[in-house]
């Protein structure tokens, strides 16, 4: 092991030429668990995989941790294709199931990540939100959840579990399971290690063509490639593919127990709220409370923001959250960092592959990558060694969405999506409404995120 700018490098630089059966170019959740289902099917396979920076230095080390049945994307638009609605239903059900899935594998391969499956809340501050719940779980129910995996929840019921001090209720989902990402991420590099996975960092693939990868300093043959560069694939896939959207985190010194007697939580249960600006927010091992936001939402260009520097009006607004979550605790913020989620034009993500050129992407998880990282890579090991299974025809697979506008245009369209969120929470928040605004809905059209 060496240091470097980022901290501990734990595995080697590429140098040199070589051939592999299969190259993962990306580091993170979903290039792991790429290798790991290659591994799994084909043990005889040659593996390796290209970090340009560290293993975990995407979002796969810097998320929310939440391991959630949640699909990276807009159902009704899935329900769409040629699969229908029945596909739909199909994706969100890989989704669920997927979460024991991953905490299954998590044992079998012995990785503490701090894994809690405690489910999650949905806390809604306003009736307009709280209203925008109770839509939601119709659709959850139309899209094949069932009663016992989303529970409607009053203010009371909500405060036994997390006690908010605004809430109005909420939904209960059950599977939803809370990690340590950073643990996740290096577990899960061990376990392919152990596997006979090969992985460089600090080597950056600037080219992927016709199964030859450019590095910095060498060259590689691969039979098969995957792409696994969500938030920083414009370089490799077209930077009007996907774009970066950011997203900041502050986590708290370690609470006392008296304050944990206020605030309750002890299920380990992960907490967002319906708010159009929304949050999301954890109990970690240690106690303390990790909770993230939008911050600034889009770099113009496409900038991915490199080690993650958060601007104090973020901390700022993200203390201020939680301050009014729990009036009378005082919140010390320990670190605060951001990261870049893959975004596509719809919001929705996809599974690709190729077999003329042999090359395969899984990416633009928006917010959502933990468990989508576990189902694309999953999927894209399949596909690349001609298996079929449940998952290798679910509608993200082959999924195609339109190019995001040139500059300045998208930086436009985002900053301007961004603030009529904002003003609609401040809205239906100040004049007590009981649906959602016109304002948060000009914000969802112009995203393509209605359902
Ligand atoms: C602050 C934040 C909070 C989040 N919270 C949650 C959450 O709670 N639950 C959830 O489900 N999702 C969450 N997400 C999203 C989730 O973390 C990601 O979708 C997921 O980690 C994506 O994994 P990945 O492996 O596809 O991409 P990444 O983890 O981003 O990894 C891509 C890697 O590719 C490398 N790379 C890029 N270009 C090259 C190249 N040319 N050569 C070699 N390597 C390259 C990068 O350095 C990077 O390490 C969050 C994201 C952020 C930023």
């Amino acid at each position: 092991m060496s240091n470097s700018e980022y901290g501990t490098d734990r595995y080697p630089r590429f140098q040199g030429d070589a051939s592999f059966d299969v190259a993962i170019i990306g580091g993170g959740y979903t290039g792991l668990w790429a290798s790991y289902f290659v591994k799994k099917l084909e043990p005889s396979l040659s593996v390796a995989i290209f970090e340009a920076e560290q293993v975990g230095y995407g979002a796969s080390g810097r998320n929310g941790g939440w391991i959630s049945h949640m699909i990276p994307g807009n159902r009704k638009k899935f329900a769409r294709t040629s699969q229908g609605a029945e596909g739909s239903r199909a994706l969100q059900r890989e989704f669920i199931t997927s979460v024991d899935a991953i905490l299954s594998t998590l044992e079998d391969e012995g990785i503490d990540a701090d894994q809690v499956k405690g489910g999650m809340l949905a806390a809604a501050h306003t009736v307009a939100g709280y209203n925008r719940l109770v839509t939601k779980r119709e659709a959850d129910f139309s899209y094949g959840l069932t009663e016992d995996e989303v529970r409607l929840l009053d203010r009371s019921e909500f405060q036994s579990r997390i006690n908010i001090d605004d809430v109005h209720g909420g939904l209960f989902y059950k599977d939803v399971a809370r990690i340590n990402p950073a643990k996740l991420v290096h577990g899960l590099a061990e376990a392919v290690t152990r596997l006979g996975v090969e992985i460089y960092e600090h080597s950056r693939v600037t080219s992927a063509e016709s199964g030859v990868l450019k590095l910095e300093r060498g060259t590689v043959k691969a039979l098969k490639t995957f792409i696994c560069t969500e938030g920083y694939s414009g370089p490799l896939l077209g930077s009007r593919r996907l774009i970066p959207i950011n997203s900041s985190m502050i986590v708290t010194q370690r609470l006392s127990e008296k304050a944990w007697d206020r605030i309750g939580w002890k299920d380990m249960e992960c907490l967002n709220d319906s708010a159009h600006t929304f949050i999301y927010a954890q109990r970690t091992a240690d106690d303390r409370i990790a909770i993230g936001g939008r911050g600034m939402p889009y770099r113009f260009g496409s900038g991915t923001g490199g080690s993650g520097e958060t601007e104090q009006r973020t901390v700022q607004q993200l203390q201020a959250k939680l301050s009014a979550f729990f009036p009378g605790i005082h919140f010390n913020v320990d670190h605060a960092w951001s990261g870049v989620l893959g975004v596509t034009r719809d919001w929705n993500g996809t599974v690709s592959w190729d077999p003329h050129t042999g090359t395969g992407a899984s990416v633009g998880y928006a917010g959502h990558g933990v468990t989508a990282a576990f189902v694309g890579g999953r999927t894209l090991a399949e596909l690349a060694l001609n298996r079929t299974s449940e998952r290798t025809s679910l509608p993200w697979v082959g999924y195609q969405t339109r190019d995001w506008e040139p500059e300045p245009i998208r930086w436009l369209g985002v900053q301007t999506m961004y603030r009529l969120f904002g003003v609609a929470d401040t809205w239906e928040e100040s004049r007590k409404l009981q649906q959602t605004s016109l304002i948060a809905k000009a914000g969802s059209r112009l995203a393509g995120l209605h359902e």
